[in-house]
């Protein structure tokens, strides 16, 4: 039997970065503060927690799981990772990393690579395809396990991306929702990092050393669109510190009677009341704050 001296045995854990640290406590808090306004998670719930191999899902589950521990009972988490038989594909790390976390967890197998590379022409993008597939097999593995929430690792800049790729190519003000209700109605899908920042999910990512698998094992080119978004969100942040917490928060902050939808806002019908309205329309007031904008009391962010 080894033998342990007192003073080894007493040795204090080793000290975090404070850096570390407070990064840690942010990311607790940024997704208690997601789950709690959108109910994302409710008592008896068992959440599969979707996990890619990428940075994105290693956190959400770390952060899951930490939550479920300091609650047991409350809710039930299972890990599923998809082999879509992309060539190259590493099939034994996630379950050895899974295994490591003594979290319960399923890997479902089938081979999308093989149905988008016959679909898909030579030189185009095949990210759209192949996601249209992969949720429909998680949905379905979904029903099998009994789970009743889907959780997703996208982080409040996915949500961005995507809310300015459906203005700048689709004509539409619609970005990508913190839960929804999967398109057959069986299933809730909740995304957990709606308010965490990519940067900081980099940061964990390289503190906790996941062992990453890339996604583009397929070959595929990413999303041109995708990434000029997201450079120009980025620059904007850049030149502008704190316009990305602006536009997260201008998200939650939508007045339907100051945009055009004619379906949201009944202005064919619309009538003087002849009542003042001391939080109405200030028509003629300043087009731009003079100053940045102060945090509110509904602010998601640091
Ligand atoms: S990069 Fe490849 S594996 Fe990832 S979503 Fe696109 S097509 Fe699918």
């Amino acid at each position: 039997m080894p033998m342990i001296s007192s003073a080894a045995a007493a040795a204090p854990p080793a000290r975090v970065p404070v850096e570390i640290a407070k990064l840690g406590k942010r990311l607790h808090r940024q997704v208690a503060q997601a789950i709690a306004a959108f109910n994302m998670i409710e008592p008896g719930d068992k959440v599969m927690v979707c996990v890619s191999g990428g940075k994105d899902s290693y956190t959400l589950l770390d952060i899951l799981i930490d939550r479920q521990r300091r609650a047991p009972g409350e809710f039930e988490i299972v890990a599923v990772n998809l082999d879509q038989k992309q060539p190259g594909f590493p099939a034994h790390v996630l379950p050895e990393y899974l295994e490591s976390r003594g979290v319960a967890f399923h890997i479902a197998t089938q081979d999308t690579y093989s149905t988008v590379k016959r679909l898909i022409p030579e030189g185009k993008t095949m990210c759209s395809l192949c996601s249209r597939l992969r949720r429909g097999v998680l949905y379905r593995v979904a029903g099998e396990l009994g789970a009743t929430k889907i959780a997703l690792g996208h982080h409040r800049d996915d949500m961005l991306q995507t809310l300015f790729m459906n203005m700048f190519f689709g004509a539409r003000l619609k970005g990508m929702p913190p839960k929804l209700v999967s398109d057959d109605g069986r299933h809730v899908v909740i995304r957990p990092l709606a308010h965490v920042s990519e940067a900081d999910l980099e940061r964990w990512a390289a503190h906790r050393a996941y062992p990453i698998i890339p996604c583009n094992l397929c070959g595929n080119q990413p999303n041109m669109q995708r990434a000029q978004i997201g450079r120009m969100l980025r620059e904007w942040e850049r030149q502008y510190p704190g316009r990305i917490d602006n536009l997260c928060t201008a998200m939650g902050r939508v007045v339907p009677s100051h945009l055009m939808d004619r379906a949201l806002y009944p202005f064919e019908t619309l009538r003087a009341s002849g009542v003042p309205d001391a939080a109405g329309d200030r028509a003629f007031d300043a087009d731009e704050p003079l100053a940045a904008p102060r945090p509110t009391a509904d602010w998601h962010e640091d």
